[in-house]
């Protein structure tokens, strides 16, 4: 029996090893070490590859240079650790991207190609500039997931229809969340325990903060300005050997690259215990229906459509 169960281990252990496939590409510059956990996901090689370029170059552009690593040192080598799951999720770390990735669509609408940008754009947004604390990840984890919509409506990876539509879910986690009025973002990403316990209110409300602020600074400032400032500000200013940054720094970053004032926005609806009145700010349905059927109504929706990556 014994012999027979030892047979058995090493043919599991001999499929795992064919069925792991590591290679190292270089492309438009920049070097990617794959593992690919799997088959199906080997297959997918070229698909990967596409949102990977594409998405550095974005965000290469975005932030004004290239992401660094925990001793500050800019770099375009990196590695993608990646399997097929049940569900998308994922992890980055300098120089490393870890995903599991589904065909079906995790909560409804996370999709694994947005979330494939979402963790390269962790290389700059948490591994080149990097949080004091949890606390911060309502910014951190919520912005992240913004660019990450905006860049795949951008690169075509998800049509401006589907982003329209899509928007909806955040906004409804966010406000369904049991520890809204209770906890406040801030708070709530402090520990492992209140991170995972409001879960939709961080990554959410973070992600309707960040929609909410980029539509408000175009609307302000005549589309002259935009979150895109303060990205590159941080990335410019914040080098994680020497200063971390905080909330502190979020709100003076915004005021210093676009002139608009949130600090009472940030007391009440991140620090505070208010929820955030979508509807005072835009209007996703009423944004919808004049895309798709009204062409003269596009215009009162064109800086929401821009912090969506909508052209029109
Ligand atoms: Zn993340």
């Amino acid at each position: 029996m014994r012999y027979a169960l030892l047979l058995v281990m090493a043919v599991i252990t001999s499929c795992q090893s064919q069925n792991e496939i590591s290679k190292i590409i270089n492309v438009n510059g920049l070097e990617i070490h794959y593992d690919f956990l799997d088959k199906e996901s080997a297959e997918i090689e070229s698909e990967i590859t596409q949102i990977l370029v594409n998405g550095f170059e974005v965000y290469r552009n975005l932030f004004g240079g290239n992401p660094r690593d925990s001793l500050d040192v800019t770099y375009t080598q990196f590695s993608v650790e990646i399997r097929k799951s049940r569900y998308t999720k994922g992890e980055a770390d300098p120089k490393i991207i870890i995903l599991d990735w589904s065909e079906d669509k995790t909560f409804g609408f996370t999709n694994w190609k947005v979330g494939l940008l979402h963790e390269l754009f962790h290389l700059w947004n948490a591994e080149t500039f990097k949080y004091k604390d949890g606390s911060e990840h309502w910014f951190n984890e919520g912005f992240s997931e913004f660019y990450a919509w905006q860049t795949a409506v951008k690169l075509g990876v998800v049509t401006p229809e589907e982003v329209l539509s899509t928007s909806i879910y955040p906004i409804g986690y966010y406000n369904s969340s049991s520890g809204l009025g209770k906890i406040s973002m801030k708070e709530a990403g402090k520990d492992d325990k209140t991170k995972f316990e409001n879960y939709f209110l961080i990554y959410h409300g973070g992600w309707v903060s960040a929609i909410l602020l980029d539509k408000d600074i175009r609307t302000k400032t005549n589309n002259r300005k935009s979150l895109d400032d303060l990205m590159k500000w941080l990335y410019k200013n914040f080098f994680r050997t020497k200063k971390l940054y905080d909330s502190n720094d979020i709100i003076n970053g915004i005021k210093i690259t676009t002139g608009q004032d949130y600090n009472s926005f940030y007391e009440n609806y991140i620090n505070g215990l208010e929820t955030i009145p979508v509807s005072k700010y835009f209007d996703v349905g009423k944004a919808s229906i004049d895309y798709n059927f009204n062409l003269e109504g596009k215009e009162k929706h064109k800086y929401l459509y821009k912090s969506l990556g909508i052209e029109y």
